[in-house]
């Protein structure tokens, strides 16, 4: 492993046992659950919207290190941004952990959330990476409904 993905693996590892944001949001005005059947990780995103800005984003679940870290600093980079922000992050993201293309471009954008860039070399692992993500995309469509990243 090279020093930039032992670097990498830092920071997941510290968010994996030290989560942000962990915690109900009593107050939230939205929320969702999701579920990834294949690793068996569960989150449930709780979202505090005052207009078009997330005031507050948390997080309550349980899962691999990979899935508990996404979630916690998805919650960081999400804290005070508007919805569109938010969804154009989320594909930035996508792109980054799939390898698709035109990841390069938003790079810049995603900030610490870059170091999940080594997921794309173990295909499983996106779905663990995404699935916070899948989770606060529905509960911002106010769907009352648990989200499968299947
Ligand atoms: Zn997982």
């Amino acid at each position: 492993m090279s020093e930039t993905s032992d670097l990498y693996q830092e920071v997941i590892l510290d968010h994996n046992k030290h989560p942000r944001n962990f915690q109900r949001l009593e107050d939230a005005s939205h929320r969702a659950e999701g579920f990834n059947p294949l690793c068996g990780d569960r989150v449930t995103v709780y979202l505090q919207m005052e207009g078009d800005v997330m005031r507050r984003v948390s997080f309550e679940g349980s899962g691999c290190a990979i899935s508990k870290a996404s979630a916690s600093m998805m919650t960081e980079a999400l804290t005070g941004r508007t919805r569109r922000q938010a969804e154009t992050l989320f594909e930035g993201f996508h792109a980054l952990v799939t390898g698709s293309g035109a990841d390069s471009a938003s790079a810049g954008d995603l900030g610490k959330l870059v170091v999940f860039s080594g997921v794309r070399d173990y295909p499983v692992r996106v779905k663990c990476a995404t699935l916070a993500w899948h989770t606060l995309r529905a509960a911002m469509e106010k769907q009352d409904a648990v989200a499968s990243t299947e």
